[in-house]
This record gives C-alpha cells, sequence and structure tokens, in this order.
C-alpha cells in the first residue's frame, strides 16, 4: 500500500494506460479521480475499482472544466497529492490531417495540441493550488518516447509531447523555487499496445503482421503493457522518489537505448 491517504486524479482513464494507473493506485490504496471525456466508460472503470474510486468528466483543454472540478476537490478533500496528465491524441481518428510538416493542417495541429500540451499546462496550473495544501505532492506527466525523437508523419503529436517534456522542468523547478511540497516529472512510454495504436494497426491478420512489425524494432522484442508504465507512475506518484523532480522516465523496451527509434512505417 504505497499511496495510502493519497488523492489522485487521472486524465484519460477511462480506457488503456490511464486507467491501468487508476487501477494500480487504488490497488496501493490511494483513493482516485478518474477522469475522461467518454463517460460511459469511465464510469465503468471507477465502478469495477470501487468504493475507492470516483469518476467525472474532463476535458481536459478547457479550462473552465478543471476550475469546476478543481471546486468540488477542495471541497469535497480539501487538497490534492497526486496528478497524472495522462490524457493524449494522435488526432489520427478525430481530426483529417495531415500532419507530417510539409503538409500539415493547422486546426488539426492544434487540436492535438490542445489536448497534448494545453491539457497538460492547465492540469498543471489548477493542481498546483490544490497540491500546496497537501504534505507531499506528485504531478506525474505522460508525454511519449515521441516527446524526444521526431515523427514524420505525426509531426503535432511529436511537437506536443516534446513541449510537455520540456513544461515538466518548468514546473517542477517553480514548484522547488516556491517551496511548494509538489514534484514535478515525466513518463515517456513508446509502443504500449492499447486503442492509440487500432488507427495504425487494421484487423485480423495484418493486426498481427503490424504488432511483429513493431516488435521486431524494440529491443526487448514485444510492445509494452499499460501496467508497465502504470508501476513507473506509482512510484513517482509515491514518496519513494521523494528526491526526485524534474526527471524523465523512458518505458520503451529499449527503443531509444540506441539510435533506431525510428516509427514502423516508412513512406516509400
Ligand atoms: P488511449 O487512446 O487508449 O486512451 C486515451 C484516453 O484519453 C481515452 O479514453 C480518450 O477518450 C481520452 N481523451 C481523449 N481526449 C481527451 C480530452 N480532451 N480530455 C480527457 N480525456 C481525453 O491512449 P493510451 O492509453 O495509449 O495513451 C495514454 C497516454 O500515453 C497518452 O498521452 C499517449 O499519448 C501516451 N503515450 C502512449 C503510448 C502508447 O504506445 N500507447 C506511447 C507514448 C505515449 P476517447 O477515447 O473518448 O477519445
Amino acid at each position: 500500500m504505497r499511496l495510502t491517504n493519497k488523492i489522485a486524479l487521472i486524465t484519460g482513464a477511462a480506457r488503456g494506460i490511464g486507467q491501468a494507473i487508476a487501477e494500480q493506485f487504488a490497488a496501493q490504496g490511494a483513493t482516485v479521480i478518474v477522469t475522461d471525456v467518454d463517460d460511459k466508460t469511465g464510469q465503468a472503470v471507477a465502478t469495477a475499482i470501487g468504493d475507492s474510486a470516483v469518476f467525472r468528466h474532463l476535458d481536459v483543454g478547457s479550462e473552465e472544466a478543471w476550475l469546476l472540478l478543481c471546486a468540488e476537490i477542495q471541497e469535497t478533500y480539501g487538497r490534492l497529492d497526486i496528478l497524472v496528465n495522462n490524457a493524449g491524441i494522435t488526432g489520427f481518428m478525430s481530426h483529417p490531417g495531415p500532419f507530417d510538416p510539409e503538409h500539415l493542417d493547422l486546426a488539426s495541429w492544434h487540436a492535438v495540441h490542445r489536448v497534448n500540451l494545453d491539457g497538460v499546462a492547465l492540469g498543471c496550473k489548477h493542481a498546483i493550488g490544490l497540491m500546496k495544501k497537501s504534505v507531499a505532492a506528485s504531478i506525474v506527466n505522460i508525454s511519449s518516447r515521441s516527446g524526444m525523437v521526431g515523427i514524420p508523419a505525426a509531426a503535432a503529436y511529436a511537437s506536443s509531447k516534446a513541449a510537455v517534456r520540456n513544461h515538466t522542468k518548468s514546473v517542477a523547478l517553480y514548484c522547488a523555487e516556491k517551496g511548494y511540497p509538489i514534484r514535478c516529472n515525466s513518463i515517456h512510454p513508446g509502443a504500449i499496445l492499447t486503442p492509440i495504436w487500432e488507427s495504425m494497426l487494421g484487423e485480423g491478420d495484418a493486426r498481427e503482421q503490424a504488432i511483429a512489425a513493431i516488435a521486431a524494432d524494440i529491443p526487448l522484442q514485444h510492445m509494452g503493457t499499460p501496467e508497465d508504465v502504470a508501476f513507473a507512475a506509482v512510484y513517482l506518484a509515491s514518496d519513494e522518489s521523494k528526491y526526485v523532480t524534474g526527471a524523465e522516465l523512458t518505458i520503451d523496451g529499449g527503443i531509444l537505448a540506441g539510435s533506431s527509434a525510428r516509427p514502423p512505417t516508412r513512406e516509400k
């Protein structure tokens, strides 16, 4: 029970990595506020966790939504101990693109940054006030391996994740300078098999072949699971990491350890 007595908010927690983090945090003793734009699935995640979880609708790109939810958290709990800024999109499913540097569609570029970057900045902004009342608070920002390398076909995603990597360090230093009891670190997952990949994998045999092709490019030779990221989030959220701030933790099966780090498909 490494998170006993901690109040934790996780964004984009209706599925994938956010869901796994919510489940692990609850298993470690935290009270979990599961948030997402997908109310039905998000509520189901909170219900399955049980009494230690509640679901609240939160569109991370809306400052008004953050203000409303933080006011409720203040009223209910009087503080926040953990924020995981996890919600993120590639834009492939929801926006027309294209997303390459030469032809990018500006509206699609802004839409991706609204969720991936504005959402993280707003989360940090509004959580800091609540976290000042904590004894030991932690913000965990889910960036990506793409925050460290470029992706030609997903330039907005890569740009937004690089900005999250850097903003994490500004938040960490700001809170340290102010003497706030708040640490801030980033996690950089790579090739974690979740629904975010579905638009890129296809179906049936093609899907299996695509997964095998991705795995072949990973030093550990397989894609990761949401739990691989959740265990790292538990460490950064807990007081075990009390001397860790402004740091980045890569969870990618070794992709970034070498020079390869290329996307799974190349334009011919
Ligand atoms: P998923 O697509 O499986 O889950 C993301 C969740 O975020 C969905 O429930 C989605 O809801 C929700 N969401 C989308 N837009 C918003 C919004 N505006 N406000 C709140 N929630 C929103 O993704 P993953 O679990 O794979 O990814 C989680 C994080 O990890 C993301 O930031 C992603 O970029 C990052 N990441 C993932 C990697 C991977 O390989 N899986 C690798 C590197 C980083 P809905 O379905 O309704 O859109």
